[in-house]
C-alpha cells in the first residue's frame, strides 16, 4: 500500500521530488523542543496554489493525512505527525514568493512560505516596518504564523498576527482555491471567512498567501530596562506608560530573577544590566513616528528621550522601581532584546545540563489584576504538590501573557512522581478561577487538546468541531491536532 502511494505521490508531478528517505524526515518529524516525534510517508513541497489543490486533491481521494509545516517552530508539536497515522508532511518551504507591495495602501501580500524576517529585511529597504515579532523570526514563516495567530513582543501596540493581516488565499481540503487576498479596509460582505482559518493550526485547510498591514519606520525607538521589585510594581509601571505615553508603548516585558538565572546559566558573554542579578526586570520599548520626538534638542538629547527618562524618574520616587538604565544606541538595545529572544533556547539548554526529564511549558494569559494572585496561588500549590520545583516565568506583561514554565523535583517517571499531567491541570485550574487563558499565543496543537476539550466551553468546542467536519469531512488536515 506504501509503496502504491508513494507512486501515486510522484504522479502528481512536483516541481522539487518529495522526500520519501527515513534520514532525511526527521527534520520534519521531530518538534523544536524534541518533545514530539512522529513519522510520515513523505514531505512534499509544492511550489504553488496549484501543486498544493493537486495535493489535497489526492489525500482527499486516498486518505491521507496532510499535516502543514513553515518553520517546525510551534511549541505545542502542532506541525509534527503523530506515529501510526498516515500521513504526508506538507511544508511551504518552497512558497516563498513575495507577490506585490503596495506604498500607498501599505500592503504586502507574500507566499506563506516566507521566512518572517524576510519581510523584516524587504519592507525595511522600502522604509516600512512589519511589527510582528517573536524569537522564532529567522526561521518560522508567515503561512505558520498566521495558522497560530502568533503574538510576540509587539501585541500591545500593534495586535497579534490576526489584526495585522488584511487578506488570506488558502487551498481547501478538497482542493478549491479560495481567493480571499484584498488590501481593502472595508468590506462588509458577509461572514469573515479569513478569521477562521487564522489560528485553525492547519487543521482546516493550507494557507497559501496573505496579504499584511505594513507601519511607517518609526523615527525614533529607545530602550530601557527597569528593576521592579514585585509583579504589582511591574504592573503599576506599565499603567503609568501607558497613561503617558498611550501610543508609543512598542513592547513591554518581564524578566524576573528565575528567567535571568537561567539566562546567565546558558549565554555566553552575557551582560546584566546591573550589579546583581534584578528581582523582577522590565524590557520597555517606545516609540514614535514624530519628527518633533526624534530631533534633538537644546538639552543635547531628544524628546522622546527626556520623557522616557522622566517617567522613570518618577517611578523610581515612588519607589516603584528599584533602579533603571536606558540603551544609549541599538547595540545595548540588541544585547538586551536578544537575552530576552533567546529563553526559549535558554530554557532548552538548562533542561539538558539539569537533566530533569521534563519542563512544564504553560503559555497562559491573565488580566493584569489578577497576574499577582495567580503567581501566588500557583507557587503555593507547587510548593505543596512538588517541592522541589523550580519555575521558570516570564513574558508579554503588556498583554497579560505569562510562560510559566515549571521544572519537577526528578521524582521518576517524569520527573514529578508522575503528577506532571495533574500539576498541569492545576495549573490552570488557578489560570481559569482567575479569569483567565490556558493557551494565549502557542495555540494548541497536540500538547493541550485535552485541556482544550476539558476548559472551553462545550458549546464553543462543539461549534468548532462542527466547523471542522463542513470544511473537512475526512479528516485529513492535520489529524490529531486541537481535536482528538
Ligand atoms: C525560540 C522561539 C520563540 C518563540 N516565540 C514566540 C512568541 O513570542 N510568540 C508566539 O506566538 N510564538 C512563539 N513561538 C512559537 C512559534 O514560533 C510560532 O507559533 C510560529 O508562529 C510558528 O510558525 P512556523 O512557521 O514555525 O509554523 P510551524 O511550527 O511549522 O506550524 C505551526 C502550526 O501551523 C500550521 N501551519 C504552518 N504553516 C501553515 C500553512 N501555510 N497553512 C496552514 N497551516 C499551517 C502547522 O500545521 C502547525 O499547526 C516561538 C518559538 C520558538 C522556537
Amino acid at each position: 500500500m506504501i509503496n502504491k502511494l508513494k507512486k501515486e505521490i510522484l504522479k502528481l508531478s512536483l516541481n522539487h521530488k518529495p522526500i520519501f528517505n527515513q534520514e532525511d524526515h526527521k527534520k520534519y518529524t521531530t518538534d523544536w523542543r524534541g518533545q514530539f516525534h512522529g513519522e510520515t510517508l513523505g514531505v512534499l513541497k509544492p511550489c504553488n496554489k496549484i501543486e498544493v489543490s493537486n495535493i489535497l486533491k489526492f489525500a482527499n481521494k486516498f486518505n491521507l493525512g496532510v499535516i502543514p509545516q513553515g518553520g517546525n517552530t510551534s511549541l505545542c508539536g502542532g506541525a509534527t505527525p503523530i506515529k501510526g497515522q498516515n500521513s504526508i508532511i506538507l511544508s511551504t518551504e518552497k512558497l516563498d514568493k513575495i507577490r506585490t507591495i503596495d506604498k500607498n495602501s501599505k500592503s504586502l501580500t507574500v507566499e506563506s512560505g516566507v521566512i518572517l524576517s524576510d519581510i523584516h529585511d524587504y519592507v525595511e529597504k522600502l522604509e516600512l516596518f512589519f511589527p510582528l515579532n517573536l524569537g522564532a523570526k529567522g526561521s518560522c514563516m508567515i503561512g505558520g504564523n498566521l495558522s497560530t495567530n502568533a503574538g510576540g513582543i509587539n501585541v500591545l501596540k500593534y495586535g497579534t498576527t490576526r489584526e495585522l493581516c488584511i487578506g488570506i488565499e488558502v487551498v481547501l481540503p478538497d482542493g478549491r482555491i479560495l481567493n480571499l487576498l484584498s488590501n481593502l479596509k472595508k468590506d462588509n460582505t458577509g461572514y469573515d471567512l479569513k478569521n477562521i482559518f487564522i489560528g485553525a493550526e492547519g487543521t482546516l485547510g493550507i494557507i497559501t498567501a496573505a496579504t499584511l498591514k505594513l507601519f511607517p519606520i518609526p523615527k525614533i525607538k529607545l530602550t530601557a530596562f527597569a528593576e521592579a521589585k514585585t509583579i504589582k510594581n511591574a504592573i503599576e509601571l506599565l499603567s503609568i506608560f501607558q497613561n503617558e505615553i498611550p501610543n508609543g508603548i512598542e513592547a513591554f516585558e518581564l524578566m524576573p530573577k528565575t528567567f535571568w538565572e537561567v539566562a546567565s546559566n546558558n549565554i555566553e558573554n552575557i551582560t546584566i544590566p546591573f550589579d546583581s542579578i534584578p528581582e523582577m526586570g522590565v524590557l520597555i520599548e517606545i516609540s514614535s513616528t514624530s519628527e518633533d520626538d526624534a530631533k534633538i534638542n537644546s538639552n543635547g538629547s531628544t524628546n522622546l528621550y527626556d520623557k522616557l527618562e522622566k517617567l522613570l524618574s518618577y517611578s523610581f520616587e515612588k519607589k516603584i522601581i528599584a533602579d533603571a538604565i536606558i540603551c544609549k544606541n541599538s547595540s545595548e538595545s540588541h544585547q538586551l532584546w536578544d537575552i530576552r529572544e533567546r529563553a526559549a533556547e535558554s530554557e532548552k539548554k538548562e533542561l539538558e545540563k539539569c537533566g530533569a526529564i521534563k519542563c512544564l511549558k504553560h503559555d497562559v494569559s491573565l488580566p493584569l489584576c489578577n497576574i499577582e494572585k495567580f503567581h501566588n496561588e500557583t507557587q503555593n500549590m507547587l510548593k505543596k504538590e512538588v517541592p522541589n520545583s523550580r519555575t521558570i516565568y516570564f513574558g508579554h506583561l503588556g498583554d497579560g501573557n505569562l510562560h510559566y514554565n515549571v521544572f519537577g523535583d526528578g521524582g521518576l517517571p517524569d520527573g514529578f512522581k508522575n503528577k506532571s499531567a495533574e500539576i498541569t491541570e492545576k495549573i490552570y485550574e488557578i489560570v481559569i478561577k482567575n479569569n483567565g487563558s490556558f493557551s494565549a499565543e502557542h495555540g494548541i496543537g497536540q500538547l493541550r487538546k485535552k485541556s482544550l476539550k476539558l476548559h472551553k466551553n462545550s458549546v464553543a468546542y462543539n461549534l468548532m468541531k462542527d466547523i471542522k467536519n463542513q470544511f473537512d469531512p475526512n479528516n485529513i488536515m492535520n489529524p490529531g491536532k486541537i481535536f482528538n
